[in-house]
This record gives C-alpha cells, structure tokens and sequence, in this order.
C-alpha cells in the first residue's frame, strides 16, 4: 500500500479514474476535495512526522500498527484513503463472488443484509470515522466502526472495506444527510476489489 519515492517518502498515489467517474454518486468537486486536498494533506502531514524519527522508511502498515497520536492520525488516514479510493469504481461488480460470497451469506444471511448493517453502524458512528468489512486470520468477517482515523489492522484484522463517514466525505454532495451519502457509495463500490483483497490474504 502507498508507494514511496527514492528517499522513502510517501507518495499520493493517484485517483485510479476520472474526477467526474463516479458522477452521479460522488462528485467531480467531492473527489476534488477528497483526493487532492484531504487526502494530500494526511499524505505530507505524514511525510513531516515520520521524516527524521524511527518511523522514517518503515512500512506505512507498521507505522499504523505502532505509531500514536497525530502520527498514527495522519499515516492511518494516508493508508484509509487510498483504500477507499481503490475500493471504487464507475463500473463496478455490484455484489461478492466466490469464497467471500460463501463467507458474507454465512455470516449475515446475504449481501443485502450486509449493506444494511454497515449503513446503520455509519449512520450511528457520532462524529468522524470509518465503517470497516474486516477479516481475521481464519476468514471470519465483522463489522469494525472506528472513530477518526481507525483502521482495524491495529486489531490484527484484515480490512476489505471502507466507508469513510467524515463529512468531508459526503458534504458537498449531500449536505448533512449522511445516510444518503451512504447510500449512493454502495452503487459505486465495486465487490470484485473487496473479494481480490479476501482471496489475497487466503482466508
Ligand atoms: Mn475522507
């Protein structure tokens, strides 16, 4: 995750589509936003941190795993973004397939189910955070809400997807309703990503 350059800095890896892809979910002014300016941000603010200390050349996973406060704050939203980012698509496959459909239907009866428990627990989170599909080591999937910059790999957990639920996220599109901002991500999240991520770690 998160390319480096020569002197291991990290870079902001570019949107994977258009800016104007993801219209009419997402907006060119949104991702605009989201990517160039949020997410640049976490980026050099990470840069600055890490630069000189023993963070400086570790893994940006590690960094998570190991790093507190406004470090850990800036390298887990680095690492949060350009997942979420990649989890979409304007094309995308609209639901699991394969090992992760077998594990999604056993764990939350079908996918639909899945979609409404994860809205409900974004539209519940108070304040900033992430709505996570996570999996342990043996496959087991559950449903990880985090506050600000959280991300379940310091839980040991393999993240397979994101809901980013900071207004940042939805507010030029949908103002304060975050449940249709929700909503309309679901259109665009493209299932074969999170099941790529799910075979990768051969759960
Ligand atoms: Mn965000």
């Amino acid at each position: 995750m998160t390319t480096t350059d020569t002197t291991g800095k990290f870079l902001l890896a570019p949107l994977p589509y258009d800016m104007r892809a993801l219209t009419p979910y997402i907006s060119e002014e949104t991702l605009l936003y989201h990517h160039d300016r949020h997410t640049a941000a976490y980026v050099n603010k990470l840069n600055e941190l890490a630069g000189g200390t023993l963070y400086e050349g570790m893994a940006l996973e590690d960094i998570i795993r190991q790093a507190e406060g406004p470090l850990f704050n800036n390298a887990a939203q680095a690492w949060n973004h350009e997942f979420y980012f990649a989890t979409l698509s304007p094309a995308p496959q609209r639901m699991p397939s394969g090992r992760l459909l077998e594990a999604v239907n056993a764990t939350f009866g079908d996918t639909d189910s899945l979609r409404q428990n994860m809205t409900q627990a974004a539209v519940a989170l108070f304040g900033s955070g992430w709505v996570w599909l996570a999996a342990d080591d043996r496959g087991a999937l559950s449903i990880v809400s985090k506050p600000n910059a959280g991300n379940p790999l310091t839980d040991g957990l393999h993240p397979l997807l994101a809901i980013d639920v900071w207004e940042h996220a939805y507010y030029i599109d949908y103002r304060n309703a975050r449940a249709d901002g929700v909503k309309a991500l679901w259109q665009v999240i493209d299932w074969k990503a999170v099941c790529k991520r799910y075979d990768e770690h051969n759960l």
